[in-house]
């Protein structure tokens, strides 16, 4: 049973969480740092209680504060939701000794997909096929050289702790290496505190495929439908879609299934994300596991009609899956990440929205934090709003996107809507003829356009 959860996150999916909990008849606690006096998250929950100042490291990643809020407002859980102490196994370990319950994971599952290159190994043995790669973490040259000789360039260095798109090094030759690895290596620890890199071969023109795992304590485990995650700007998700224009039936029945198999495999609890990276002759690689809620998570929720956030409460709870036997998934839904930046420089805007006509109607769905008189804090990610449409087919879909985001304004800040509505009106884009390489190929285009 829980009666009363305490929201570990702030933004948009803190309130996604909190809706969710009131939906249930849950009571809901918000923390925030003092930054965050004034966010929404902060103002719809039942009660709120500030955790520190405004860096995470004194507050949303400050595990005695959450805990001491947790205690003082008698909450029985705590949903992490995705970043900051999401995917950080102490923290369901110390909720646990402090008998409150963790939605998420078991801490082993998360600390075993936490080690990006140890996933890929135990993904190998349940029969996932892996990109080939070290077997190994890779620390010396000599080394490095030597694997990428034998898997073949162009190659790619991995932070064995990686998130976020972040600490990853295209190697295209050997003359490269000595420099890349260093680099590499210097990024690893400065972003996550650990300079362990592994290998991969880097292919080119992949698709960014992954499949959505939701598994309950009496061992049902079941692998919904794709999303396509290609549309990336330095390795970040920027527009995701469900179902993927370049995956067919059989492939997806395939992905679907040896997911599932590797997920039961492993006892998969709780929702988490399979990521894969699928080539041009539709062969598909495990890359690695998110065990958390996703970012992106709203497009499958709205092809399946589910609410993943309520399956998470509800298993944590102790629950069975209330689709023991799988979904039926129907239309088609794109997820456009608004964020406060430039759209073509990608610096982040903080400041005051003076203004703001957030879109609505038949098959949109927007989530955000985000209101009028805000101001945007310039401590934590840009992401400012989730619009997500759904329609009975892809082209009515971005129809509806298109409209959708054409009658949004927002006023004080820049987003990077204008983006958007170019990649949605994007001939290759609407014809579903895109890799990861596509929105990188389209900015360096665009640049040399404006220079002329
Ligand atoms: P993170 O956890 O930081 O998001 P991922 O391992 O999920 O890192 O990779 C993020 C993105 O980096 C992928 O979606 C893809 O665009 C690119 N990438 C990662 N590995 C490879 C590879 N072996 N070949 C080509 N691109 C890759």
């Amino acid at each position: 049973m829980i009666s009363k959860i305490l929201v570990a996150n702030r933004g948009e999916i803190a309130l996604r969480i909190i809706r969710t909990a009131r939906e249930m008849g849950l009571r809901t606690v918000a923390v925030y740092s003092v930054v965050d006096k004034n966010s929404l998250h902060t103002m719809l929950a039942h009660e709120s209680v500030c955790i520190g100042p405004a860096k995470a490291s004194e507050s949303y990643l400050n595990i005695p504060n959450i805990i001491s809020a947790a205690q003082i407002t008698k909450a029985d859980a705590i949903h992490p939701g995705y970043g900051f102490l999401a995917e950080n196994p102490r923290f369901p370990e110390i909720c646990d000794s402090e008998d409150i319950t963790f939605i998420g994971p078991p801490a082993p599952l998360i600390s075993l997909m936490g080690d990006k290159n140890a996933a890929r190994l135990e993904m190998k043995k349940a029969k996932l096929p892996v990109i080939p790669g070290s077997n190994d973490v890779v620390v010396e040259l000599s080394e490095a050289k030597s694997i990428a000789k034998k898997i073949g360039y162009p190659v790619i260095l991995k932070a064995v702790s990686g998130g976020g798109g972040r600490g990853m090094r295209i190697v295209r030759s050997p003359n490269h290496m000595d420099e890349q690895l260093s680099i590499a290596q210097y990024e690893a620890k400065a972003a996550f505190g650990d300079p362990s890199l592994y290998m991969e071969k880097y292919i080119a023109n992949a698709h960014h495929i992954e499949i959505q795992v939701v598994g309950d304590t009496k061992g049902h485990v079941i692998a919904l439908g794709e999303r396509e995650c290609s549309v990336q700007r330095k390795h970040q998700k920027v527009l995701e879609e469900t179902p993927s224009p370049f995956i067919d039936e059989k492939l997806r029945k395939k992905i679907i299934k040896a997911t599932q198999d590797a997920a039961v495999s492993i006892g998969y609890q709780s929702l988490g994300t399979f990521e894969f990276l699928v080539d041009n002759e539709k062969r598909f690689y495990f890359m690695e596991a998110n065990t958390r809620v996703q970012v992106e998570h709203p497009i499958t929720e709205m092809v399946y009609g589910v609410d993943l956030i309520k399956e998470q409460i509800k298993i944590a709870a102790g629950e069975k899956l209330s689709f023991p036997h799988g979904l039926q998934m129907s239309g088609h839904s794109i997820e456009c990440r608004i964020n406060a930046e430039d759209p073509y420089t990608f610096i982040p805007s903080a400041g005051k929205i003076e203004f703001l006509v957030l879109p609505g109607g038949q098959g949109i769905r927007v989530d955000s934090a985000a209101y009028r008189g805000w101001t945007i804090p310039p401590d934590y990610d840009s992401l400012l709003a989730k619009v997500v449409a759904k329609a009975p087919t892809r082209r009515e879909a971005i129809r509806k996107m298109q409209t959708a985001l054409e009658m949004t304004t927002i006023v004080g800040i820049k987003t990077n809507i204008p983006l958007h509505l170019n990649i949605l009106s994007n001939s290759d884009f609407k014809k579903g003829n895109y890799s990861i390489q596509f929105l990188e190929n389209f900015l360096t285009k665009k640049a040399a356009r404006s220079k002329k």
